[in-house]
């Protein structure tokens, strides 16, 4: 059996390992050069940059995808201090922060018990829902249901929250994890709670080398088990004969096999497809994710934060209403991420940053733009964080660049938001429903966005295509 897998991103990745190890014949086709897709990297002289995640969270998932393929687990080593959050106003030294460590023995009142509560719904959510394709009739599932009982399933997250902690960075501390799911605190549901255990109550770790050691470790694995690899092949044809995909390229060549997975983003595979399978309603009242201006920053100096930092300035809740209403931020109500991977990885040559601007998906956002959204950020982070370094490399990176690279719906960097009408059996399917062997992994399908989710979603299908 021979299996087209259409983007080598994690989720074409794991996917080639899992039906390769099983004996199919698998063909990766990758219009860029390199694999990993969002998770890729680049190296400019001392520096390294990994492109997208910096957060390897839910440790157990790798391992049994891991296990699933007869191979060993990728190392990883936990993130010591796990995040810290500063809040404040843009460009005063003045803030208030606080610094999350491992070690939560001497926690005790609201947090402790929300752990508590948290971490019976991810163990629910581990057991009977992350690892299939649910559908409506698994929620007459009798444990959910009991779950359920307990838990305020139509609230937001924020809502929750609210329920166990009072002070405003508390609030922020366990809000910000909804940009992770391509949301906000105020849209998605209390559910993604969740998260907050899996970093808070689990842990924050770093794999060998970073995600490209992660990446680079999942492409030899395939490769050693004999998956194919064609980089630099841009699909922009999908062949149909009757209710089957026949063959899938460009107009010089189209590749035919048995069975296609596209892991590239699902509104693009749908426009490649002829008109009358394409589903031209189903985009046009969905919520898309967020999108970024990224900097990737090669710095010379002092730099005084852990390895994961959140900095909230001024009203957050009007900087998510801006990425609600299709607006640009206004700098005096901004938050950002900061990623400094040297505080955890001293093998690392360059002491390297990355700036994250959650922005509304709007391609048209130019670079100029961007960049002075970056410089006010840098000179806020080295006040706030008495930092004091040269910039010898920068690169800025837009919503545009996410749609040239990936060819990403407007430009989005997450793919579909995790609201409630967007969440489980309500995400795109993984399979077509008009052409029987055309299938879908990453992102876009279930369970969702981020590694892990990407990583569960090639276990589901592989699952999928092998019972049938
Ligand atoms: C800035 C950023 C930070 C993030 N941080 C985290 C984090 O800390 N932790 C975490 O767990 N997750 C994080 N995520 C999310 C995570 O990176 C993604 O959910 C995941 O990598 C998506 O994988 P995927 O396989 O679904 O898709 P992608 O990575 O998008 O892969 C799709 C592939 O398809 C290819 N493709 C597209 N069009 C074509 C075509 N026409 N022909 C051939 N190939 C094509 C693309 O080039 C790409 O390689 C982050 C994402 C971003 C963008």
């Amino acid at each position: 059996m021979r299996a087209i897998i259409m983007g080598a991103g994690i989720g074409g990745l794991s996917l080639a390992l899992l039906l390769a190890k099983k004996g199919f014949e698998v063909l990766v086709l990758e219009k860029l050069n390199q694999p990993g897709g969002r998770a890729r990297w680049f190296k400019v002289g001392e520096f390294s940059f990994d492109m997208g995640p910096s957060w390897y969270l839910m440790p157990e998932i790798f391992n049994s995808f891991f296990h699933e393929a007869g191979e060993s687990s990728y190392p990883i080593t936990e993130v010591e201090p796990k995040v810290k959050i500063i809040k404040g106003k843009p460009l005063e030294r003045e803030h208030e922060s606080i610094t999350f460590v491992s070690d939560l023995s001497n926690e005790d009142g609201p947090l402790e018990q929300y752990l508590l509560d948290t971490g019976y719904l991810y163990k629910v959510a581990l057991n009977r829902f992350l690892y299939k394709e649910l559908t409506l009739i698994d929620f007459l599932d009798r444990e959910l249901i009991l779950a359920l009982k307990k838990f305020p399933i139509l609230y937001t997250l924020d809502q929750f929250n609210r329920m166990y902690f009072k002070t405003d960075i508390m609030l922020k501390s366990m809000g910000f994890s909804s940009v992770f799911l391509g949301g906000s605190p105020y849209n998605i549901p209390a559910f993604y709670s969740i998260v907050n255990y899996a970093i808070f109550g689990k842990g924050v770790y770093y794999p060998k080398g970073g995600f490209a050691g992660y990446v680079t470790n999942l492409f030899e694995l395939c490769r050693k088990t004999g998956v194919e690899f064609k980089f630099g092949f841009n699909i922009s044809k999908i062949k149909i004969n009757g209710n089957k995909v026949n063959c899938v390229g460009n107009d010089e060549r189209c590749v035919e096999g048995d069975i296609f997975i596209s892991n590239m983003d699902y509104h693009y595979t749908e426009s490649v497809l002829p008109y009358d399978f394409r589903n031209v309603n189903y985009w046009s009242n969905k919520k898309v994710s967020p999108s970024a201006i990224l900097a990737y920053i090669g710095a010379e100096g002092s730099i005084n934060v852990p390895h994961h930092t959140v900095v909230i300035n001024g009203e957050w809740r009007s900087h998510f209403d801006s990425i609600d209403n299709g607006m640009l931020p206004d700098l005096n109500n901004m938050s950002y991420y900061v990623s400094y991977r040297k505080a955890t990885d001293d093998t690392l040559e360059g002491k390297d940053l990355v700036f994250l601007i959650p922005i509304s998906p709007n391609e048209n956002i130019t670079h100029n733009q961007a960049i002075n959204y970056v410089n006010f950020v840098i000179k806020d982070f080295k006040e706030k964080t008495n930092s004091n370094f040269e910039i010898k490399y920068l690169r800025v990176y837009t919503p545009a660049d996410f749609k040239t690279d990936y060819n990403a719906y407007r430009g989005t960097a997450f793919g579909l938001a995790h609201t409630l009408t967007q969440t489980g059996p309500f995400r795109p399917p993984m399979q077509n429903k008009k052409l029987k062997n055309l299938y879908y992994v990453g992102q876009y399908t279930q369970p969702g966005i981020g590694v892990p989710m990407v990583t569960l979603s090639s276990m589901i299908l592989y699952r999928k295509i092998v019972e049938e």
